[in-house]
């Protein structure tokens, strides 16, 4: 998608450091973090939320890339044996602001029983 802010990161035209990368996906820092780790996992190809993912024939595969990965996103991001959550907004009641699927990791301190 030649306008989609995620997919012209993935190209590298919008530079943003990568904490972890592999063939299906990227990992990289929010830019307005909501806690002290906040990581985009964000899938190489473009599907627009979670709704589109999981009607779409590849999108299995890439849940599967999500899984593989997660340890090591985690790891990177200094998470392990620590705890953090991992969510999805998908759609407008969910406050959806970027309409390329990604998952937010958090992290970092006690996250409480809400959902930051
Ligand atoms: P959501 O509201 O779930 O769609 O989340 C979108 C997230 O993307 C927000 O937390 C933004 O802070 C973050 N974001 C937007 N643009 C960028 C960018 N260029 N680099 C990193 N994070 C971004
Ligand atoms: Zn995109």
């Amino acid at each position: 998608m030649d306008d989609c802010i995620f997919c012209r990161i993935v190209r590298g035209e919008i530079p943003s450091p990568r904490v972890y990368e592999d063939d299906d996906l990227i990992a990289i820092h929010d830019i307005h973090p909501a806690a002290p780790v906040h990581v985009l996992i964000v899938p190489k190809r473009h599907f627009r939320d979670l709704m589109d993912l999981g009607s779409d024939p590849e999108g299995p595969a890439v849940a599967a890339a999500v899984a593989r990965a997660l340890p090591l996103v985690a790891k990177a991001a200094g998470l392990s044996g620590r705890g953090f959550r991992l969510l999805s907004n998908c759609g407008a009641e969910a406050g959806q602001t970027v309409m390329h699927l990604h998952y937010h990791l958090l992290g970092g301190r006690p996250l409480g029983e809400k959902l930051l």
